[in-house]
Order: C-alpha cells, then sequence, then structure tokens
C-alpha cells in the first residue's frame, strides 16, 4: 500500500489545492466531501494513494462491494473533470470524468500500459454525507 500523499504536496486530484486542504481531511474523516464532484475528486485520489476504506466507506450501500483490492500495477496520474449535473440543493448527481493512468515504474515493459477510464458516475446524499453508488466505464 503506497503512503498517503504528504499534506504539503499537490492534490492527486488536480484541483492545484495541497492534499492537506483538498482531499486530505477527507480521507482523514476530519471533513465531508460538500459536493458530488468534491467526493468524485477524494475517490480518484484515494484511488491514487491506494486507500480502498475510503473507497468502501463512500461507495453506497446498496452498490458497495464487500471488500476491494485495488490494481497496484496501475498509478493514477491525472482526473479530469468532464461534466456535472446537480447542484448543491441536490440530492443526486452525476459526474463524468476521464482519469488517467499508467503503470508503476518497475513494470515488465511487456505488460506495461497507459490509458484514459472515461465513466459516468452517479451519487446520492444521505443523512448530509454524498455517496458513489454506481458508473457506466470503459477504458481505452
Ligand atoms: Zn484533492
Amino acid at each position: 500500500m503506497a503512503p498517503a500523499p504528504d499534506d504539503s504536496a499537490r492534490c492527486p486530484c488536480g484541483t492545484g489545492e495541497v492534499y492537506g486542504a483538498c482531499c486530505g481531511p477527507l480521507h482523514a474523516g476530519d471533513r465531508e466531501a460538500p459536493t458530488a464532484e468534491a467526493l468524485m475528486r477524494s475517490r480518484f485520489s484515494a484511488f491514487a494513494a491506494d486507500d480502498a476504506a475510503y473507497l468502501l466507506r463512500t461507495w453506497h450501500a446498496s452498490t458497495r462491494p464487500a471488500e476491494l483490492e485495488l490494481d497496484a500495477s496501475i498509478l493514477w496520474q491525472r482526473l479530469e473533470i468532464l461534466d456535472v449535473q446537480g447542484g448543491p440543493f441536490d440530492d443526486a448527481a452525476r459526474v463524468r470524468f476521464a482519469a488517467h493512468y499508467r503503470s508503476r515504474p518497475g513494470t515488465p515493459a511487456e505488460e506495461r500500459v497507459r490509458g484514459v477510464q472515461r465513466e459516468d458516475s452517479g451519487f446520492l446524499r444521505e443523512g448530509g454525507r454524498w455517496f458513489y453508488v454506481d458508473g457506466v466505464a470503459d477504458r481505452d
């Protein structure tokens, strides 16, 4: 498991903020994501930091897997938010994004991959907290 990013390092989610002022407090449980987009960003950062516990905690109970094994061979590099539907007063939202990935350094040449996962994800807010519900994904 990769260590959590340093608080003063640039947050993996791409806001330009440092981790300690962006997704860090969400991962630590000190703050809840105020919007579906913020939750999406924090989940990307959790993938980047191999934080499966956070991913499960923010997964809606209706679709949450019993356990989650992250692909250790993949490095999540960059997130692009393409579209957000649903504002701060809605309890449902959709976020379309593109997540750029590549193999971790040290991967044998013949196994190296790089690509983009595009997904249209659904989110619900319950009890003041946003949850990831499901997504339609394809990798290219
Ligand atoms: Zn962030």
